[in-house]
């Protein structure tokens, strides 16, 4: 296909400048309804989940009413920038690049759907059950469009998600999982010189024991990492510590090490209250890893063809962040990620969106939909 790229930049700086954080679920909704209204002029059927207070609009448009889906779309209209962000930095672009708020995670990505939508042919769209979703709260883990998404990834074969990926055009079949938690443990204030007399109990010797085992998991090889990011207790040195507070991230690449971590936290609880601790889990929780199936490399043969007939690179990453993609690979479609057009430095200030890269990845993803059609 051949994007109409000033006619995407021109709707690009439109959403651009609609500020859609979380803070903004009239933002979000604005977003949904641009692309509602444009797939309701195509004909599409149009739903809007109205999430409201806890965020916008969930918008999904479907080419028919049908019991299984071949392909979902899925982006997020949502960004991580407050109110007021798109004053400061509005849509703005020179030759190379284009620059505003969430230029590149993803508004672009979200049009990108829209144009491939726009230009199937005739056929394609006949031969195919479509769905394509614009998730409001992707940022802050989907927690409100969740369901929605998983009614349609029960009854979908594939699901491409418009993430930018990188400038080589590489996709995503794998991303890590995560497993976070703020837990306080609190044991009992004292002296510090009577600590075997009195009956003082320190937290902070039991918050090293705890970091000590959940650092066992940080392994290079198996692709895990353990990150303590904050660690609070204690107020003076001659003082036992009554609470310890910290919070962890743990992201990994094969799904059990989440089950594994979740068991590891009921053991030192254990170990914990053995000692007469007493712990209070404030937050544990977690996004499963996007790990490739058997089904997933099969398809990726498919999706080389594809990419060497067109003359598109083939390359596949690893990632480390987490996209809807995770979740929604529980449910059993096969998930192919970041078929966006892309740039860098998303949730940054200085993020930005390369032109050139609206063409190639665009047509891709379009070339692929093309391409499930031929098997019917
Ligand atoms: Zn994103």
């Amino acid at each position: 296909m051949k994007v109409d790229v000033e006619r995407f930049l021109w709707e690009l700086e439109l959403l651009v400048n609609i500020d859609s954080g979380q803070c903004n679920p009239d933002g979000i909704t604005a977003v949904g309804d641009f692309f509602a209204d444009r797939f309701a002029d195509l004909g599409w059927i149009v739903e809007k989940y109205d999430l409201r207070p806890h965020t916008g609009n969930c918008t999904v448009v479907k080419n028919r009413e049908a019991d299984h889906y071949d392909v979902m779309l899925i982006g997020h209209v949502d960004t991580v920038f407050a109110a007021g962000e798109t004053q400061k930095r509005p849509f703005r672009r020179d030759e190379k690049n284009c620059y505003g708020v969430g230029v590149i995670d993803m508004k672009q990505g979200c049009l990108s759907m829209l144009h491939i939508l726009e230009a199937l042919p005739v056929d394609v769209n006949e031969k195919l059950n479509i769905v394509a979703i614009f998730n409001p709260d992707e940022e802050i883990g989907s927690p409100y469009s969740a369901d929605i998404q998983f009614r349609y990834a029960d009854i979908c074969d594939k699901v491409f998600v418009f993430e930018a990926g990188s400038e080589d055009g590489a996709i995503t079949i794998q991303r890590k999982g995560q497993t976070s938690g703020n837990i306080a443990i609190y044991g009992c204030a004292g002296h510090a010189g009577y600590m075997f007399e009195g009956k003082s109990l320190s937290a902070v010797k039991e918050l090293v024991y705890w970091i000590n085992k959940l650092d066992e998991f940080h392994s290079q090889e198996l692709g895990t990492s353990v990150n303590i990011g904050v660690i609070q207790a204690g107020e003076k040195r001659n003082v036992v510590p009554e609470v310890a507070r910290f919070e962890f991230d743990i992201r990994y690449e094969k799904r059990d090490v989440g089950e594994q971590v979740r068991d590891c936290i009921d053991e030192l609880i254990r170990h914990a209250e053995a000692g007469g601790y007493r712990v209070e889990v404030i937050k544990l929780g977690g996004t499963p890893a996007l790990e490739p199936t058997e089904k997933t490399w099969a398809y990726m043969e498919r999706v080389k063809q594809v990419a060497e007939r067109i003359g598109h690179p083939f390359i596949l990453k690893k990632r480390g962040g987490l996209s809807d993609a995770n979740r929604i690979s529980l449910h059993g479609p096969i998930c192919v990620d970041s078929l966006g057009p892309t740039g860098d430095f998303d949730h940054s200030d200085r993020e930005y969106l390369a032109i050139s890269t609206i063409q190639p990845h665009t047509n891709f993803a379009y070339e692929l939909i093309c391409d499930l059609a031929r098997d019917k």
